[in-house]
């Protein structure tokens, strides 16, 4: 299957004192203590949805 990045766009967004990755599909990581956590739960979300 084809990456579909375009229509894949993640965020990592603060929430108090986690953070969590957010994509424009409607899909959110779970909350992190580390935002390079919340960064790699993102690039898993892109590679494998
Ligand atoms: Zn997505």
């Amino acid at each position: 299957m084809a990456q579909q990045q375009h229509e894949h766009t993640t965020t990592v967004v603060e929430q108090g004192r986690f953070c969590l990755a957010r994509c424009t599909c409607g899909w959110r990581g779970p909350a992190r203590r580390a935002r390079s956590k919340a960064r790699s739960d993102a690039e898993d979300h892109t590679s494998t949805a």
